[in-house]
């Protein structure tokens, strides 16, 4: 890599970095790699460095970063083991390279999580919980709910300190309750003390001994005391304490932990406990397993820590929260019979100012709850069906109950998980229950301005700090509005990947290398700049980054770039471009091209327009805050804002089911919202195309999905050969046994299973990956037996099926070219794929039925994943295909290049959470640039070149 210097003074602090490492052999260097597509790699990667991998779909930025560099890291760890793991994980191949020197201990954080556990939540993940579980266990003040003051466990320490702080020469009787809770007789117990040698009683008055106790003590009906010690005060006497402090310890044997002390002279007595306990209730000390959900001890009862149970379902109760009671907002209250129930409500409602016409949505929390709970004058809908249980050998209320159930919050702990005692534990007046629901920005105010005693503050530092870290790398890396609580599985890609990010951050590992999959994904402009800080100060904590990346800006402030290319698949496979910003922008490669501006992605020339608009109104799910939004269809809206304002709660959650819903009557029930209106008729289908990949199955490819190998295969059978061998398509397919290999069922791969790590796949010895029997490889056409068609790319294919004059096959391949995947192999397996081009094999199904389709609303969430300008362009031109067949798209983006293309803008915010859920705009792109409230106002003007 020839490095030349560069003109801004600016980057030469960069540049002699970077010189500097390669000059003292400071880079992973690799050589030869030939993993898929790559050609003979020969590469440096500089350590403790920020490097950004980047060049169009397909061309080996996976391939090079994951499958050859991240795969040799993880190979060499297995290598280290001891022989006794390593015969659980078995032998890894070698990824396809000749050799990769300086290599450290490699750490890939991925989009999606490979192991999903049901518990995790973001608190767990990122260890702040088990901090948290700690901090309360050491200094949390546990609050007795009656009183609300303290409880507190004495030790004989604290009595001693006690007496010795009282005057010089006063006189104490130390004593315990004469029958601590034997229940034995008076007469019985006297003489086991008698044995045990005390000799005397107090009954509050007077002490007297044991003898003449039945006479003299207690006459009027007095409680009885054992005196274990009379004391005196001497604050000089060492060896008196000593004595003291025994007979404190006998006192709390003997009084079963609880033991008086009483001034002679005023009678004044004050109670010590060594249970800990208050107002007659005894509280389990503070512990880490008090908070912990996962042990049974600190488990909710009810529910065991799932928060949740089987019971009676509010949302099945109340479907459609915006009717009022009146118009039956309570399902079960309806019919001749039920219907009472309710009547009875309606009737009595003016008596304690119940509004039964006000809809069930904006009643006060207290109005709802009266409805479950229900008063003197009406049932509520708990008794209502208690009552139904109770008669459950009725056939119709079983029928009744089973439809009404379902898992709901739990009762007893309100879905927080713990049994009640762990709330009664406070730290700077919260409890542990009232953390982990606050917004992380609001939980890290807490931390900061947190007050504590000088003794606790000793205690807590190293917890507090550790807990700030998490929080700071968190709120910076844009995710301020998630909440501990949150369950992991929750969450969507990127914000997975970004906790993880946040994770290593804390685990202050240095000396490694992380790999990292577009982490800027679903990230607002403003956010990318955050991002891109953490992951310098990750870079600069002595760990080397690699990040495989599309982004502008991320380019510019890495410190060393890999373009590959020049195309996809065969295509590509070769760096194209290494060095600084700068080096890449001289490169003239398509990356410097785009960025450049020599090529860009097209302005549309007009923004359509159609009068068909579907509204949605009153969305109120998660945080949206009550908004009512409009989808024009027959064009390109796009729905945008920072990450967590409320696109997916808006559009995959609430628009997708709902209008789904309305369409074939059934489905997940939508979020929260008024009403869907609007020309939403005029929309006979409607589609979600997630991230999610197409199929775990190795089954599918490319040529299956699109439905083209049914005709591959029947041409294949018509040829001279596969006559005489009797081959029929189906002998053709690797999904049935025929012509298949039977050892791999046609797999060509065999898998085999990891105790604890991803699974290994090696090639079959039978077929040699060739996935067909001998017989069935021997039929050709046009010179290429089944499995080297399959092994074709999607362009080869195109062209070879074209020369051939096999027009019908040629032109369902060329869709998959217009959706950027010609680069990929016909044989495949879409399990291989990436999200996004798993996302555009999707999109190019749809693109096939053309204009026989019915007229669609396609909505896409983030349909940029993983491509470079050059794909975005293609992508876009889909997308006007899908238009112009009578189709309607929606698509959730943060790309500047999407949004500038939109015919029609969403954009929500203006924060994530609480602070975000309303619209900020919505319309053209040219208006939202006039309307300048929004914050993308200003990345627009310049993309749209507005003056
Ligand atoms: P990028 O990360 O730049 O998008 P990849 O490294 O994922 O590119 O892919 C490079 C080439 O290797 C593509 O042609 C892709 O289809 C192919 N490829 C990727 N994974 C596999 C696999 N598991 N088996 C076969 N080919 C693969
Ligand atoms: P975006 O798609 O814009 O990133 P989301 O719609 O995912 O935003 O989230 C909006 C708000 O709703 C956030 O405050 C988020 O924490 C909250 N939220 C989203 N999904 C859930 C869930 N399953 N449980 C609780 N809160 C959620
Ligand atoms: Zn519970
Ligand atoms: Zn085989």
């Amino acid at each position: 890599h020839a490095i030349r210097r560069p003109e801004k003074r600016d980057d030469f602090r960069k540049f002699a970095c970077l010189a500097q490492c390669m000059e003292k052999n400071k880079f992973i260097h690799i050589r030869g790699a030939q993993e898929h597509n790559l050609k003979n790699v020969d590469v440096k990667i500089p350590h403790g460095r920020l490097t950004v991998i980047t060049g169009v779909s397909g061309s080996g930025k996976s391939s090079l970063s994951y499958d050859t560099l991240y795969a040799e890291g993880m190979r060499r760890y297995v290598e280290s083991l001891s022989t006794y793991a390593r015969q659980f994980i078995g032998k890894i191949d070698k990824p396809k390279v000749d050799f990769i020197q300086g290599l450290a201990p490699t750490v890939a954080i991925r989009q999606k999580s490979q192991t999903g556990n049901a518990r995790s939540t973001v608190g767990t993940v990122t260890e702040i919980y088990d901090y948290l579980k700690l901090l309360f266990a050491r200094v949390g003040k546990t609050l007795s709910p009656v009183s609300g003051e303290e409880v507190k466990k004495h030790y004989p320490e604290d009595v001693v300190a006690f007496l010795r702080g009282q005057k010089e020469g006063s006189r104490w009787i130390l004593s315990v309750r004469f029958d601590p809770g034997t229940g034995m007789d008076r007469k019985e117990l006297l003489r086991i003390y008698k044995n045990q040698g005390f000799s005397r009683l107090f009954d509050g008055e007077r002490i007297c001994e044991m003898d003449e106790a039945l006479e003299q003590c207690g006459q009027a009906g007095k409680d009885w005391y054992l005196v274990i010690d009379r004391l005196t005060v001497h604050v000089d006497d060492e060896a008196y304490w000593n004595r003291v402090y025994e007979s404190v310890e006998t006192a709390f044997f003997q009084g079963h932990g609880e033991l008086f002390l009483t001034d002679w002279e005023t009678k004044k007595t004050y109670t010590f406990s060594s249970k800990f306990e208050k107002d007659g209730m005894e509280f389990p000390e503070p512990s880490v397993h008090l908070f912990s959900f996962n042990n049974p001890y600190g488990a909710c009862p009810v529910c065991e820590g799932y928060g949740s149970v089987i019971g009676i379902d509010e949302k099945k109760v109340i479907p459609d929260t915006t009717k009022s009671v009146f118009e039956g907002a309570v399902a079960p209250w309806t019919g001749n019979k039920l219907g009472w129930y309710k009547e009875q409500l309606i009737l009595h409602a003016h008596k304690f100012g119940f509004p039964v016409h006000k809809p069930w949505f904006k009643l006060s929390d207290e109005e709802k709850k009266l409805v479950w709970e229900g008063n003197e004058y009406f049932t509520g809908i708990n008794d209502f069906f208690k009552e139904i249980e109770q008669k459950s050998y009725k056939i119709q209320n079983r029928v009744l109950l089973s439809r009404y159930r379902g898992r709901t919050v739990c009762p007893a702990c309100g879905g927080k998980r713990l049994r009640k005692e762990a709330f009664y534990v406070q730290v700077a007046g919260k409890n542990i229950g009232e953390l982990v629901e606050m917004s992380l920005e609001d939980l890290k105010a807490f931390f900061d301005e947190i007050k504590l005693t000088e003794r606790e503050m000793e205690i807590a530092r190293r917890i507090l700090e550790e807990i700030k870290l998490r929080l700071d790398f968190l709120v910076n890396i844009g995710l301020g509005y998630l909440t501990l609580n949150r369950p992991m599985m929750s969450l969507s890609g990127g914000e997975t990947q970004r906790v993880r990010l946040a994770v290593s951050l804390g685990s202050g590992l240095t000396g490694a290398i992380y790999v990292l999959d577009e982490p800027s994904i679903g990230l607002h402009v403003r956010d990318t700049k955050k991002l891109i800080r953490l992951l310098k100060r990750l870079r600069d904590r002595g760990n080397t980054v690699v990040v495989v990346e599309h982004d502008e800006d991320m380019m510019r402030e890495a410190d060393y770039i890999i373009d590959m290319g020049p195309g996809a698949g065969v295509f590509g496979g070769e760096v194209v471009a290494g060095g600084t910003f700068d080096d890449i922008l001289k490169s003239g490669s398509l990356t410097a091209q785009y960025l450049k501006g020599e090529r860009e992605i097209p302005l549309p020339r007009t923004r359509r327009k159609h009068p068909d608009i579907i509204r949605l109104i009153g969305v109120r799910h998660h945080n949206l805050k009550n908004v009512d939004v409009e989808i024009p269809l027959h064009q390109l809206v796009v729905v945008t804002g920072v990450s967590g304002s409320g696109k997916s709660s808006l559009i995959a959650e609430t628009l997708y089911p709902a209008l789904h819903k309305k369409i074939f009557g059934y489905g997940e029930p939508p979020g929260e919202h008024s009403a869907l209106e609007g020309a939403w008729k005029t929309i006979k289908n409607v589609e979600f195309i997630g991230q999610e990949s197409i199929g775990r199955s190795s089954r599918s490819n490319p040529a299956t999905y699109i439905k083209v190998y049914d005709d591959i295969r029947q041409l294949m059978a018509k040829q001279k050969r596969s006559k005489l061998l009797r081959l029929q398509p189906r002998h053709f397919s690797f999904n049935v046994p025929g012509g298949r290999c039977e050892e791999c069922k046609g797999e060509g791969e065999i898998t085999i299973e990891m105790q604890f790590m991803a699974d290994v796949r090696i090639t079959c010895e039978a077929c040699g990956g060739k996935r067909f029997k001998e017989e069935v490889l021997e039929v050709t056409f046009q010179g290429k037996n089944i499995h080297e068609i399959l092994e074709m790319s999607v362009d080869e294919a195109v062209s070879f099926f074209e020369t051939a004059g096999e027009e019908a096959i040629a032109s369902k391949l060329k869709i998959l070219q217009d959706v950027g995947m010609g680069y990929v192999k016909l044989g495949q397996s879409t399990s291989t794929l990436s999200g996004g081009e798993a996302q555009r094999m999707k999109l190019a199904s749809y693109l096939l039925k053309g204009n026989k389709m019915e007229p669609t609303l396609f909505i896409f969430d983030e349909p940029t994943t993983g491509l470079h300008f050059h794909d975005i362009n293609k992508l876009l031109q889909s997308f006007q295909k899908l238009i112009e067949n009578g189709h309607s798209i929606v698509v959730i983006e943060h790309h500047p290049d999407v949004i500038k293309s939109a015919d029609y803008i969403v954009d929500l915010g203006p924060e994530g959470g609480d602070k975000g859920g309303k619209i900020v705009f919505q319309g053209t792109p040219e208006d939202l640039v006039k309307d300048g409230k929004s914050e993308l106002a200003p990345y627009l003007k310049e993309k749209l070149k507005m003056s």
